[in-house]
């Protein structure tokens, strides 16, 4: 079985959780709810909240401390778009329906902000995005995104930036050029995920960290089974990601789990700041396997990047770490790593979110390959309307086609591998 990053050092995240949750306990014996929700990250948390809005009883269970998957780990880049290009929406729905998910990946972003203001999330949300070029042949992709964003999505939110006025959002010499949308942000995202089980809980949704779900038997009512109790309910929402371990084997074989890597500066001065991000914007480059940054409130980098597929750290991640972060800013030399750690993005095969039902009563949103943030928590809203008998936008998502990956657990994991190290290769050409 995968070993778990989660049980790696602790991140900054949790060394800086501002949002106490009401007391909540391990389940113990029987309860009866009309949904059951496993999984207490974004996705969970986001199910929950719009469930119990709408009336229904809701038992969430998480198998470790709320926010312990993806959603307590990311980068906390909250970006319009997919895991994947649009194009590979658009080729396999069609563009009306490609820009329909592209319209709601830009109401997953509008829906988190709306969601940090209702419930009062302190959660640092900043406005701001830079999708950086590393190399020539990104600066025509990019070039040629942002014509048919424009073109076939009416999307004109981008703008062009290189030299002086690239050098305005980040100071280093090492992108010819970015596009920066002013629709994407980035926040602290265990504090967000806190915050969404914070209101669901005085929503009335009963939370459940320790409780891992051991086995679903499906039916209707289905009955969902942890160590010490036992949840019956009419809808059960899995919500797992890329932790699920086989708990739903039809569902597992469709996502590859990778870890990705985290790390956190000591905080850096102003006048550091102002010569790394002055405008407080997220980046991420154009490489397949992407570097990803930001700051913090208190002036920390919080960088991403490199990933290992057997949740061990790859070796000599921290001078890895520390070479990249000196070339991009050689003003932060001196500034020390204090935190890193790790947590598990679920891959699908084409790098679109993989949303569906199973029967009638399942639901389940998992496999954002890495770009999540934000549109789990729409994940979570449309499950809570599909549930309510309100499917057709749940739907848009389902209809998008997703295989197991070839070669069953055996061969997934090479295959990706594989693939991945292509990528990685053309990524430094
Ligand atoms: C290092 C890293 C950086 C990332 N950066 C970004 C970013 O900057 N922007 C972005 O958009 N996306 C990013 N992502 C992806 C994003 O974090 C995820 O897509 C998103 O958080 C998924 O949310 P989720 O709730 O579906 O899954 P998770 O947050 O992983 O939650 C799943 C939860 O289910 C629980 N669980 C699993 N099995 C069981 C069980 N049997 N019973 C009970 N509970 C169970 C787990 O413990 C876990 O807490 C990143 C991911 C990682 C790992």
């Amino acid at each position: 079985m995968h070993s778990s990053v989660s049980d790696g050092p602790a991140s900054w995240y949790r060394a800086s959780v501002a949002v106490e949750l009401e007391s909540c306990r391990p389940l113990q014996g029987e309860t009866r709810a009309d949904v059951c929700v496993i999984g207490g990250g974004v996705t969970g948390c986001s199910t929950a909240l719009h469930l119990a809005e709408r009336g229904y009883s809701v038992v969430l269970l998480e198998a470790g401390d709320i926010g312990h998957g993806a959603s307590g780990r990311s980068g906390g880049q909250i970006l319009p778009g997919l895991g994947t290009d649009i194009t590979t929406v658009q080729q396999a729905l069609g563009l009306p329906r490609a820009r329909e998910v592209w319209e709601m990946s830009r109401e997953a972003v509008r829906l988190t902000a709306e969601l940090v203001e209702r419930h009062a999330i302190p959660c640092e949300l900043a406005w701001g995005y830079l999708h950086a070029a590393v190399k020539p042949r990104h600066v025509k992709e990019l070039e040629a995104f942002r014509e048919q964003m424009s073109r076939d999505y009416d999307y004109d939110a981008l703008e062009w930036l290189e030299g002086d006025a690239l050098r305005e959002h980040v100071v280093t010499e090492a992108y010819p050029a970015a596009l920066y949308d002013r629709e994407g942000g980035h926040l602290h995202p265990l504090n967000y995920t806190l915050g969404l089980a914070r209101a669901a809980q005085r929503a009335g949704v009963s939370l459940h960290p320790r409780s891992a779900a051991l086995e679903v038997q499906r039916g209707r009512p289905a009955t969902v089974v942890t160590e010490q109790g036992r949840v019956t309910a009419d809808f059960v929402v899995l919500a797992t990601n890329a932790y699920q371990a086989g708990l739903i084997p039809e569902l597992s074989g469709r996502i590859m789990r990778a870890a990705n890597y985290m790390i956190a500066t000591a905080p850096m001065s102003e006048d550091q700041a102002a010569q790394v991000l002055p405008k407080n914007d997220a980046l991420s480059d154009a490489n397949f396997v992407l570097d990803y940054y930001r700051l913090s409130a208190d002036r920390r980098l919080i960088y991403g990047g490199e990933v290992s597929y057997d949740g061990r750290e790859p070796p000599r991640l921290k001078e890895r770490m520390d070479a990249k972060i000196a070339r991009l800013f050689p003003v932060l030399k001196g500034v020390p790593i204090e935190y890193r750690w790790g947590g598990d993005v679920a891959i699908t095969l084409n790098r679109a979110p993989d949303f569906g039902r199973l029967g009638d009563n399942l639901y389940y949103a998992q496999g954002y390959s890495g770009h999540g943030m934000a549109l789990a928590g729409l994940a979570g809203k449309l499950m809570a309307e599909a549930i309510s008998g309100q499917s057709e936008r749940f739907d848009v998502f389902s209809a998008m086609p997703h295989r197991q990956f070839p070669g069953g657990r055996a061969l997934r994991k090479p295959l990706l591998v594989l693939a991945t190290n292509f990528y990685k290769l053309r990524d430094r050409l």
